[in-house]
């Protein structure tokens, strides 16, 4: 069987762009979830497709989902592989590596967008962008691991997200293959008024709907200065006070960040000296950058510390790739059997406090540490972030945990009136609580799962929507 599915492929693509090598097929089994990481760990690797494909335009992608719906054969779309809620995973599938797309095109600096393939990683993007003084401000901690079609699949939130958005924002036209083959196109338009606009439906579809293959996306001048203002709190209930007065400020932050205690410790660890939290990092770029940095410390009504804080946390913004890397492949601080991972989750100004200390009074009981800062802003509410660690005895309490922080996490966010992700999205992971998040909504998306892919061959498992 699978010696026919890689013939047929390879008749489709040319022997060049279907790989079966051991290797390749491993590296592409799983992503950056804890429970594949831990898999890889303990040498099990999660199931390997029966091949990876590598079409290289829409058109390529195109004949591969014509195929794929015609044979019955699940198809999982592959970025960058950073997914952190098991949004990589499958059995007797094809995986579709889209690193083939990789094309950028030039500024079009009079509207200021650029079109992108949807393989484009983080890095080719800036450096694409750089050379005619514009980026994209799609800043996420995984910007050097994943990718333009990732992003916009995941709907996915950068860490300036106060200025620029999530990625959703930044998505002026969208050019998507449905199972079956069929291309759709959302024309570049700085608003429309068209109807039910099809290229918004792809935005967070998790591969479960088709492949998105080329994204254009708005890009901003690279800003010529930064100032930074750091304050701190005696209770994160004052910090988050502060982040709703500068969301609902017109002080326009690029970066807000408000640390609990515990977390500050994080952050600061390597400083010399440093100072107990709860800590608010904020940054401002463009007009004024400098007197909008003091209006906000005034605003916020924190004390004062030196700016250095936040210099240190832009020179270290990404590190936590290579620490959760470190700890899950039982190398780091954490032990050779430790148990590492994150959880975001979004809720408005109304609920936040509440939503922050029933999350982290539930979740601490199951684990050595407990985390959280508030990393996005918006004038009606905020995302809190929370990282949890265990050392444990072996790998299965490792496992154990896990589930455990998942079940007691999400039932918690739930009965606090939050939302179960802010930007990671649902992947596997989250599925068994969606239902409850979307109640009688997740039937429709089910229809329309049905309707653009009767056989259900895209991503399956994932946002749960295979359930007839
Ligand atoms: C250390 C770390 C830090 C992170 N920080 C952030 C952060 O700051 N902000 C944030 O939003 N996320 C973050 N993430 C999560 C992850 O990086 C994002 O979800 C990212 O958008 C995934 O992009 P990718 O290219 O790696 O996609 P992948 O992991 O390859 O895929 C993600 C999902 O989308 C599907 N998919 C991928 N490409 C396509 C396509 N072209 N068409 C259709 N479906 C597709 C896949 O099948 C999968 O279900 C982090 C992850 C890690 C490991």
């Amino acid at each position: 069987m699978s010696s026919a599915i890689v013939e047929a492929l390879t008749s489709l693509l040319g022997a060049g762009r279907v790989s079966v090598e051991a290797a390749d097929l491993e590296a592409h089994a799983g992503d950056w979830s804890s429970r594949a990481l831990l898999a890889y760990r303990a040498g099990d690797a999660p199931t390997s497709p029966v091949a990876v494909v590598r079409p290289v335009g829409a058109g390529e992608v195109g004949r591969l989902l014509g195929w794929a719906e015609k044979t019955s054969t699940p198809v999982v779309p592959f970025g960058g592989g950073s997914s952190v809620v098991r949004g990589i995973e499958g059995r007797g599938h094809i995986v579709v590596d889209l690193s083939g797309l990789d094309h950028v095109s030039d500024v079009d600096v009079k509207s200021r967008l650029v079109s992108a393939g949807a393989g484009v990683t983080g890095p080719q993007m800036r450096a694409a962008l750089g050379k005619s003084g514009f980026m994209l401000g799609h800043e996420p901690q995984s910007h050097d691991i994943s990718t333009v079609g990732g992003w916009v699949s995941t709907r996915a939130c950068g860490q300036l997200s106060a200025r620029y958005g999530g990625i959703e924002k930044l998505i002026a036209g969208l050019e998507a293959v449905l199972p079956g083959g069929r291309t759709i196109e959302s024309k570049v338009a700085p608003r429309r008024s068209t109807g039910p606009d099809l290229g918004a439906l792809m935005i967070g579809s998790e591969g479960t709907l088709g492949i998105v293959t080329r994204v254009t996306l708005r890009v901003s001048p690279i800003p010529e200065d930064r100032a930074d203002a750091c304050v701190r709190f005696d209770q994160m209930s004052d910090a988050i006070a502060a982040c709703r007065a500068l969301a609902q400020s017109r002080l326009a932050p690029t970066l807000v960040r408000a640390y609990d205690a515990e977390d500050s410790v994080l952050l600061t660890m390597s400083l010399n000296d440093p100072p107990a939290g709860p800590l608010l990092l904020m940054s401002f770029d463009g007009d004024d950058a400098i007197a909008r940095a003091e209006s906000a410390v005034r605003l916020t009504n924190g004390e004062r510390l030196g700016d250095s804080i936040v210099g240190h946390w832009w020179n270290n913004r990404n590190a936590a790739v290579d620490e959760y890397s470190r700890n899950m492949s039982g190398t780091g601080l954490l032990g050779p059997h430790a148990m590492l991972d994150t959880m975001e989750v979004a809720g408005t100004w109304t609920v936040l406090r509440d939503l922050y200390h029933s999350m982290k009074d539930h979740l601490v009981e199951h684990a050595d540490f407990v985390t959280c800062h508030v990393s996005h802003i918006y004038p009606d509410g905020a995302c809190l972030y929370f990282t949890l660690a265990k050392s444990c005895s072996d790998d299965v309490e490792a496992a154990a945990s896990s589930e455990k922080w998942w079940d007691v996490g999400m039932t918690t966010c739930l009965e606090a009136g939050g939302t179960i992700s802010h930007h990671h999205g649902i992947g596997r992971l989250r599925a068994p609580w969606l239902p409850e998040e979307l109640g009688g909504s997740l039937e429709v998306l089910r229809a329309v799962k049905r309707a653009l892919d009767p056989r259900g061959i895209m991503n399956p498992g994932v946002l749960g929507l295979d359930a007839r």
